[in-house]
């Protein structure tokens, strides 16, 4: 009778056990799938919110990755030094006459914002080293230093002769391009090609960790050709260094951002058939009104690059009121420069900065205002960050209104110290 009790005690524990143990698996297996469920769907949200398009205050709409960019700016919080390549005594003896607009007090303007805003200290300040010949040969030809050089002394000479003789419009042999010329011009220009090269070889020293550069520096570049300078420009600055970068330094894809509101002609017919150098340009479109400088052969999105340089130039001209302009700059950074970077992967960074896409320039103004120099700066060091270790050297181009200039420059200089990778 015991035994009979307990064979059914131990059989009715047993069933209430197995009963229990059934449950609880039921109730793992539901908590399983439920916790997979809300994981799935958490992943989606998530997903789905760093994803989507946000409207813009013009009603564009922004790239997704710049999205993600902006959400990740608000969790950075540390700065960089940035070194500012600059000699302003050397810089504004470049003479271009009186009430020419690329006059030597518009690096006397950026300087003294830069120092009023505590951006331009003794410790980040690095003068600029002259080009060496073989350094401006890089991009020019030997009749050309030499025609520059020739004129210049003879201006020199007919100084002598004639105290009221103090400029002339340097034409090399039949080129159309001009620009002028003081005594003082080859000695300047030679640092105007020196400076970005300086902020190269001080950010590849390692000691001085920091990787990037501002360099405020005239005669600007980018209009400057093989056998001739042309609209302002002496010698090309910015090609000089792509070009130091790639034959003498062993960067492999070098990209040269040129927001300068004119077409850099000079730049891209110098790159253009160099697969190592990629050519990005947002201008003023050069069939606007009579033919926008440099003229209507240049700056078509057609021309992407020659030879094995095809597809290594991109260029977005803009045109319409100075609101369509901005939008149309914008855009381009955000959905047309970041996916092709995405593509190239530069292993160094250049800008051809210039200021005269700027609402209140005096020369040309394209809409830029100073929140969109920081946007457009920001794309930039995300890009270097991302794929160039950082490396990125701005490079004074145009920009004609001192205030407009000062102001652009301080946010530009600010954006290159406070900014991160977002992309
Ligand atoms: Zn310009």
């Amino acid at each position: 009778m015991i035994n009979i009790v307990g064979y059914y005690k131990f059989n009715i524990s047993s069933i209430r056990e197995s009963i229990i143990s059934f449950v609880t698996q039921q109730q793992h297996r539901i908590l399983l799938i439920a916790s997979l469920a809300f994981s799935c769907l958490a992943a989606y949200y998530i997903i789905h919110y760093c994803n989507r398009a946000k409207p813009l205050p013009n009603g564009q709409e922004i790239n997704p990755a710049h999205a993600q960019g902006e959400f990740n700016m608000a969790l950075a919080n540390t700065s960089q030094r940035v070194i500012l390549v600059a000699n302003k005594a050397i810089f504004m003896k470049h003479d271009t006459g009186q009430d020419h607009p690329e006059a030597p007090k518009r690096v006397e303007a950026i300087e003294n914002a830069l120092i009023a805003a505590h951006l331009m200290e003794p410790d980040n300040t690095v003068l600029p080293r002259q080009a060496k010949l073989e350094e401006i040969s890089l991009c020019h030809s030997q009749s050309y230093q030499e025609e520059v050089r020739k004129q210049i002394q003879d201006l020199v000479h007919q100084q002598i002769e004639s105290a009221n003789f103090h400029r002339a419009t340097c034409k090399v042999d039949h080129v159309p391009g001009d620009f002028q010329i003081s005594p003082e011009t080859w000695e300047t220009s030679l640092y105007a090609a020196g400076a970005p090269l300086t902020a190269i070889e001080y950010i590849l020293n390692e000691n001085n960790q920091t990787s990037r550069a501002f360099c405020i520096v005239r005669p600007p570049g980018h209009h400057a050709h093989q056998e001739t300078g042309s609209g302002f420009c002496v010698f090309n600055n910015v090609a000089i260094a792509a070009k130091h970068l790639t034959q003498n330094l062993g960067f492999k894809r070098v990209l040269i951002v040129d927001w300068d509101a004119h077409h850099g002609d000079g730049t891209q017919t110098l790159t253009e058939d160099d697969k190592k150098i990629f050519y990005f340009s947002t201008h003023k479109n050069t069939a606007a009104g009579r033919g926008f400088y440099p003229g209507v052969h240049w700056g078509h999105k057609t021309q992407q690059g020659v030879g094995e340089g095809k597809g290594t130039v991109l260029n977005c001209p803009v045109s319409g009121t100075k609101e369509e302009c901005r939008a149309e700059i914008l855009k381009a950074f955000r959905t047309q420069l970041i996916p092709a970077m995405d593509k190239y992967k530069p292993d160094f960074v250049l800008i051809s900065c210039g200021f005269d896409a700027h609402e209140n320039d005096s020369l040309v103004g394209l809409g830029l205002k100073d929140e969109d120099y920081k946007e457009i700066t920001q794309i930039c060091v995300s890009i270097a960050e991302k794929h160039a270790k950082g490396r990125i050297v701005s490079v004074l181009e145009g920009g004609y209104n001192l205030e407009a200039i000062a102001g652009a420059a301080k946010v530009h200089v600010e954006t290159l110290k406070h900014s991160f990778n977002l992309l």
